[in-house]
């Protein structure tokens, strides 16, 4: 066997982008009900050595940003019903980009809007707050949706045992609740905050303001118990545990008929605003009543960024294990592309806090997965791919054969 690969299929050779501090190993955002294994594509790179975030975010300067703004008021006519009914979905984690998402959409563009929360694994209590505030301060309605606990607590378990991944069920529901319950209020329209390409999806998907539906919906002619979630089908699950069909019900995506039928569309406000996640957290601060955690989140050095789930320091932690972008690498990326730092203070924020192991929710973590910690770290190793770290028997510990700094 090949001893340096990827297990991802990801290159086997790990470049940085000269402008931030990101890797070729980032994976792009996956259809979550497709796949039943780990093999990613990764974000690209120009000749030049730049990534293609950094490279959106060039172009980001140059687009008359006055001009989308008119665009969407007109596309906003449209769906506008001025009748007492909600025109519009927001799916919302009450943190600080959909609670700046619905209420601008309600006080600039003068819609009506739902936000809509798929629940957190385990709610942090800043991130409830917040969450509440978006209504109790913001003024902005907002329904929570909670899946099957007994569910989303197995399925949980099985994505970090099976993927490596124990944030894939949370964003598979996170994904398709919005034009779920879109349809099932006959709203057409579902307003997300920003197109995931900002971070490095293919360029060419930030040219198109709409969500390819293929995110959220299934085709007509789909098997629902072949649908994966957490690495196995529907049908899978049901063989092996005494769960039924009917507890999938919110993990089942819409038929693109009923898309198609009930003409419901998604789309991204980043199309049409400029998006600058610091930005959003004044906003957020001043409109929404949100609120920054007391001290920062483990992993980096940020104090607003998804501060909801207590499962967020182990979604970033597995995410630096598989491909050695750990949560310092995600924000520092973010703010030299948006100015607020340089590249070099950006390196000393990812050697300072990427490899920090998450702690503070571990015993909590473990008791919702009902696992060990001996089984904990076993899974984690077992994520290590050989083309990305060492075990160095002198230390007894696994290094990161090539690192930004
Ligand atoms: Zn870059």
């Amino acid at each position: 066997m090949k001893k340096n690969y990827s297990i991802y299929n990801l290159p086997e050779n790990v470049i940085f982008c000269k402008k931030c501090v990101v890797s070729n190993q980032r994976p792009q955002s996956t259809i979550e009900f497709k796949s039943s294994n780990n093999q990613k594509k990764g974000i690209k790179f120009g000749k030049d050595g730049i990534c293609d975030a950094c490279k959106y975010n060039d172009k980001k300067k140059v687009i008359n940003w006055k001009e989308r703004e008119k665009k969407l008021f007109h596309i906003l006519e449209k769906y506008r019903k001025n009748n007492g009914d909600y025109d519009c979905i927001v799916p919302s984690s009450g943190g600080k980009d959909s609670s700046f998402t619905a209420h601008i959409l309600k006080n600039k563009y003068k819609m009506n809007p739902l936000a809509v929360t798929w629940a957190p694994n385990m709610w942090t209590e800043v991130g409830l707050n917040n969450f509440q505030n978006l209504s109790r301060v913001g003024g902005v309605d907002s329904f929570l949706y909670t899946p099957n606990g007994n569910l989303h607590r197995y399925l949980t378990k099985k994505a970090f045992l099976n993927l490596g991944h124990p944030f894939q069920p949370f964003m598979h529901g996170q994904k398709i609740i919005g034009p779920k319950i879109a349809s099932q209020l006959n709203i057409s329209l579902v307003i997300y905050g920003e197109n995931q390409a900002e971070y490095g999806n293919d360029i060419k998907d930030n040219e198109d303001f709409l969500m390819n539906s293929d995110f959220y919906s299934c085709k007509d002619d789909q098997d629902i118990t072949e649908i994966k979630i957490a690495g196995s089908s529907i049908k899978e699950i049901i063989n092996d545990t005494d769960f039924q069909l009917n507890d999938f019900t919110s993990y089942i995506p819409l038929k693109k008929s009923v898309i198609s039928n009930k003409k419901i569309s998604m789309l991204y406000l980043g199309y049409f605003e400029k998006w600058d996640p610091q930005e959003c957290f004044y906003y957020a601060s001043q409109n929404t009543g949100f609120k920054p955690a007391s001290e920062r989140s483990e992993g980096t050095y940020s104090k607003y960024t998804e501060i909801d789930d207590k499962m967020v320091p182990f979604h970033f932690y597995t995410t630096f294990i598989k491909f050695g972008i750990g949560r310092a690498t995600h924000d520092a990326s973010q703010e030299i592309r948006n100015n607020k730092i340089n590249r070099d203070e950006g390196v000393k924020l990812v050697k300072k806090f990427d490899s920090e192991e998450p702690n503070k929710y571990l015993k909590e973590f473990l008791q919702y997965l009902d696992i060990s910690k001996d089984q904990y770290l076993k899974t984690i190793d077992s994520f290590r791919s050989p083309h990305l770290w060492n075990f160095d028997e002198k230390s007894n510990k696994w290094q990161l054969k090539k690192t930004v700094f």
